[in-house]
Formats: structure tokens, sequence, C-alpha cells
């Protein structure tokens, strides 16, 4: 099993010995979590995408089937921004490691004076790839499927070689019957600039730019539910190691 040294960063291959304690350092190293339960800051999502960009290459990590749950939560992580620019409000992904829908979630808690409440949004993910010319194409491809109608769908506009006309599809969703809550569409614009749109129902425009990724990264990076409580109580997890998935 592979662990992490918390003051070095180091991580190691260790076998046989449940609680090592790295070799320079001395310190209780960190063994490795999984995604169940676990939320994870948009700040978290997107540094951990980068690093499987710079390990693997652009190229694999848009390809491999093995990192598309961290493709799924670098996408959901542009939305929480969105909604926390809108809003004010925080939120948290967690990737569904059980079923097949929704691909993601997003969280948040609402102190209210009743107690905590954790809010929900239930995340289905697509992306408009360049062998399909119009993205119309893609959302009206989700459309036509059945979903709970709590879904929000998500766009990540990958073809590059389009220019999103967001006028248009904002009219033309109006035309099918969405079973989505909302509809929203995203697209890179240049590093650290994101354009998140809410097409369906009502149009949001929100423009990310690195002072949102600065503001971002000062969020909590890890949160769980206690189990066994009754009243909706959250343990800030301070530092986790999850192990990128390797690539081959
Ligand atoms: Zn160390």
């Amino acid at each position: 099993m592979k662990f992490l040294c918390p003051v070095c960063r180091r991580e190691e291959e260790i076998i046989g010995d449940r609680n090592p304690r790295c070799r320079f350092c001395g310190v209780e190293m960190i063994p490795p979590s999984n995604y169940s339960q676990v939320w994870m800051s948009p700040s978290f999502a997107i540094r951990r995408m980068r690093t499987i960009n710079e390990t693997y290459g652009g190229d694999r990590a848009h390809k491999y089937g093995k990192f598309k749950k961290e493709r799924e939560a670098w996408t959901t992580a542009m939305l929480a921004l969105a909604l926390t620019k809108l809003t004010g409000k925080e939120w948290w992904i967690e990737i569904e490691t059980v079923d097949n829908t929704p691909d993601t979630r997003l969280r948040r808690i609402s102190q209210e004076p009743g107690g905590n409440i954790i809010e929900t949004h239930e995340i289905e993910i697509v992306d408009w790839e360049t062998n399909v010319g119009d993205i119309m194409e893609v959302i009206e491809k989700k459309c036509a499927r059945a979903y709970p109608s709590n879904y929000i769908l998500l766009v990540n506009a990958r073809n590059s070689s389009k220019v999103v006309d967001f006028d248009r599809v904002i009219k033309e969703i109006k035309k099918l019957s969405s079973p989505f809550l909302e509809v929203w569409v995203f697209v890179f614009v240049k590093p650290s600039n994101f354009t998140v749109v809410r097409v369906a129902p009502a149009p949001a425009f929100v423009e990310l730019t690195r002072p949102d990724f600065e503001k971002a990264s000062n969020q909590t990076p890890f949160l769980r539910r206690l189990t066994r409580s009754t009243k909706s109580e959250f343990k800030d997890l301070g530092l986790l190691y999850m192990p990128i998935p390797p690539g081959e």
C-alpha cells in the first residue's frame, strides 16, 4: 500500500506495516483514501486533474477511462465555482462510487436554526467533442432520456473548433422537453478563464477568472459526514492522501 508523509510529502509503497513512519521525518504516514463519502473542494479536484495532465500528458489525461472520475470531478468543479460566484455559497464535490448515475454530486452544509441541512445537486456530465458538429445534438440526446427531475445536466464544451452561440442554445433548448432541473454549459476561454452559462431554465452568465480560482483555494479541502451521528455533523478530514490512479 502507498503511504504519504504529511511533512515531506514523500509517497512510499509500504508492505506489511499498517502504521508506518516516514524514514526521514519520523512522523506517522497517511494511508490512501478512496472517494467513498468524501467531499472534496473544487480547488482540490482542479489540482488533481492538473497533476494527471502533467504526469500523463493532455491526450491520455482526456482519453483514459481510468481518469473518468477525475475528469468528472474537474468538470463539476467549474459548476461549483460558478455557483459560488453567483451566490457566495461554497460547494464540495462528491464522486458517485456505486451507482451509474448521477456522475457526481455537489454538497454543502446549510446551518439552519433547527440544525444542519445538507444541500445536494445531482450532476450528470456530458462532453461536447470535436466529432459532433452541433452542441444541440449532445443536449437533445441527453434530454431524450429519462432522468430524475432534480438532476442538473452539465455540458463540457470541449469542441474548441467551434464557438458556442449561447443565445441560440438558450432559444433552442426551450423547444425541447428537458427532464433536467437546470442545464449548464461551460467553455474554456484561456488558462484560468472559463465561461459557465446556465442555458435553462433562466439564463445566467459567469466568467471564472484567476481571482476566483485563488479564492477557491482557501476552501476546506475535505469533509466527511459523521455516519454515526443522528444530526448532520461533519468532520474536517485535514490532509487526505488520494493517490492518482496509475496510467498504464
Ligand atoms: Zn517525511
